[in-house]
């Protein structure tokens, strides 16, 4: 899957970048990549009028997008969303666009807001949902996304912007993130685009997903508990031990640290491929050390609703 982060106003506002990034986006492409348009604003921009909305949508039906987003913003109400939604409809039925349209709603604390959302959403018939975790750990939203899931198992959800680590209850967890949000039933996650960078960003603080124990781990971490050793066989680490992998500059190795993040949750996903098809992902996550410290801090009432242990 393949994400752009792009000057939004110019597109908005200029015939010419509008063109120029369409062509930038039908070009780019990789052979097993899923291509589609996610914007991250700062602050609390958004796509707020109807021309706007119709310069994006066009932006992505010109680029050859597979997917048609919608992008949902904390700031909007629910009825300007819907609005919004409509629009989009009305837009792909015009153009004759035959992709599947998916709605990106963004992740709140708020219980009821959510829920509302996501009712919204639902009654739209979506095919596949997009989920904003903006950074975060949403358990209440995560929860509905649950639930949702129960009734509409076929609707495919992927949660973008998630970060290396769970905060939760006592604070920020060894736990990775996007390794416990099948649980929830998430089908895919991409990583957080724009996290606040660690001043100063040295090697020291880079993190980089744990394969054992399904957290994200330090290089202090790495040498004390690990043995300076990934025990990845990914096309970074090639399993050897973690020298090699932290030389270079802080930004190579960074870059590094986020190929071996995709390779690597990608190959343990894929091995639990099975385990959550059959409901069992829970008992899974039971024997992976950080999953399960992140398990013992949920409410107890909402594990006994899960699959059971096997
Ligand atoms: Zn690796």
């Amino acid at each position: 899957m393949l994400f752009l982060l792009v000057t939004v106003k110019k597109i908005l506002t200029q015939e010419d970048a509008l063109k120029s990034m369409a062509r930038f986006l039908s070009k780019v492409t990789a052979p097993d990549a899923i291509r589609m348009l996610y914007l991250a604003f700062k602050g609390g921009a958004a796509v707020t009028k109807t021309e706007d909305l119709k310069t994006l949508l066009d932006l992505q039906y010109l680029a050859g997008l597979d997917i048609i987003t919608v992008q949902h913003s904390l700031d909007f109400s629910l009825e300007d969303y819907e609005a919004q939604l409509r629009f989009a409809e009305r837009w792909m039925e015009e153009r004759g666009v035959d992709k599947p349209m998916m709605p990106v709603i963004q992740a709140t604390e708020n219980k009821e807001t959510s829920a509302k959302l996501l009712a919204l959403v639902e009654k739209h018939q979506p095919s596949m949902i997009g989920f904003d975790l903006r950074g975060g750990f949403y358990y209440h939203a995560l929860r509905g996304i649950e639930e949702f899931k129960k009734r509409k198992p076929e609707v495919w959800v992927h949660a973008l912007q998630t970060p290396p680590k769970v905060r939760f209850g006592r604070g920020l967890l060894t736990c990775s993130e996007g390794m416990i949000l099948p649980m929830f039933g998430i089908d895919s996650f991409s990583r957080w685009i724009v996290p606040p960078p660690p001043t100063p960003l040295t090697k020291e603080v880079i993190n980089v997903f744990d394969r054992k124990g399904w957290g994200s781990m330090k290089k202090k971490d790495y040498e004390a508990i690990r043995n300076n050793n990934t025990n990845c066989d990914c096309a970074v680490c090639q399993g050897k031990d973690l020298e090699p992998f932290y030389e270079g500059k802080v930004l190579d190795v960074l870059a590094k640290a986020k190929v071996h993040d995709h390779l690597a949750q990608r190959k343990e996903l894929e091995g639990a491929r099975e385990s959550i098809r059959k409901g069992r992902f829970l008992s899974l996550l039971n024997t992976k050390e950080y999953p399960r410290e992140f398990l013992k801090q949920l409410p107890a009432k909402d594990n006994e609703n899960r699959p059971s242990k096997d």
